[in-house]
């Protein structure tokens, strides 16, 4: 079967006719496959959902238990036959319960990676590279200028600042479903043992993660009020990004601004948020981490989506491998 006859590009999302499904819809559908939790992955509303059981989870969190009309869990490396398309999930190393999805029929195998990152995660399992003929790519950081460095060194500076500055609460910017969790892990993989602080967007999710056994040490709301006079001097304290923008890190003592994301490695993006202490951590690949896993996978084609789809299609086929961009719209990742 030609790939392009097993899964292609509708309005709606990338869409398998022969099992009648779509993968990570944009709109409501009568079936969709879900590869994580992100908000422009998992939207509510479908007739019915297959995901990890942490990936429906997270929907059920984030939407109430309402989300869907009805779900099946799928596990790792077990596979799923949909109107004789033979689905099967493996890890994608993005947020807890990522995963990439492998479509197979007549002999070719496609596999959509959703988000993936290589590193390292102590929050979930590694991406595992898995054989295809047409391995779908995201791009969000493809472009050779970035490169993400070593998520220690960027904890240490961190923790260095806490050292300089106790007079000062470090507030940092993180999103809620996945950054906010590894970032914890992170800095208590390095010793750092005092209680972190978290708005309360993050606690559902910081719990969720706690109950599926993931350690994130001592956790504690940041709440001031009259009742608790403490102002944070000193202390961690982690928010989501809008919470920024509504002014809650100036409640603290003399807040020193801080964000997590890919994006901090450009200084303008920083500069415009505010941020003093910005930290390159990201929950996707960067450039040389994409280019080396379509390596390492070696497929016959590559299709590239949501990112700078254009400079990885065009690295392809200097590579020799034909690649096309899909141009899927409506993924604006809130994880990066
Ligand atoms: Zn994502």
């Amino acid at each position: 079967m030609k790939p392009d006859a097993l899964l292609f590009p509708a309005p709606k999302g990338l869409y398998c006719q022969h099992g009648d499904f779509y993968i990570d819809p944009v709109q409501p559908v009568e079936r969709a496959l879900i590869t994580h939790g992100h908000s422009d992955h998992a939207r509510a509303g479908h007739g019915h959902v297959l995901a990890t059981r942490e990936t429906l989870d997270i929907m059920r969190l984030r939407y109430g238990d309402d989300f869907c009309g009805a779900s099946d869990v799928a596990r790792f490396g077990e596979t799923i036959s949909i109107g004789g398309v033979r689905v099967r999930f493996h890890p994608a190393g993005h947020v807890l319960g990522s995963a990439q999805i492998s479509v197979e029929a007549d002999g070719t195998r496609i596999v959509v990676s959703g988000d993936y990152k290589r590193r390292p995660d102590p929050t979930c399992p590694s991406f595992e590279p898995v054989a295809c003929d047409v391995f779908i790519t995201e791009a969000t950081f493809g472009l050779p200028v970035f490169h993400h460095p070593d998520d220690k060194g960027e904890i240490a500076r961190l923790l260095q600042s806490l050292r300089q500055f106790p007079e000062r609460a470090h507030v940092v910017g993180a999103y809620a479903l996945g950054k906010a969790q590894r970032l914890i892990a992170l800095i208590r993989q390095q010793g750092y043992d005092e209680p972190i602080h978290i708005h309360g967007a993050l606690a559902r999710l910081c719990e969720y993660y706690q109950s599926q056994g993931i350690d994130l040490g001592d956790i504690r709301p940041a709440t001031l009020g009259p009742e608790n006079r403490q102002d944070l001097a000193g202390a961690i304290v982690l928010g989501p990004p809008a919470a920024f923008a509504e002014r809650w890190a100036r409640r603290f003592a003399d807040p020193l601004a801080i964000f997590a994301s890919g994006w901090m490695l450009i200084r303008q993006r920083a500069k415009q948020r505010g941020v003093e202490l910005p930290l390159v951590i990201s929950d996707h690949c960067d450039w040389a981490e994409l280019t080396a896993t379509i390596r390492e996978i070696a497929p016959a084609e590559v299709w590239v989506t949501h990112g700078r789809e254009e400079a990885l299609v065009r690295w392809c086929q200097l590579q020799g491998i034909p690649a096309r961009p899909l141009h899927l719209v409506g993924y604006d990742d809130e994880g990066e």
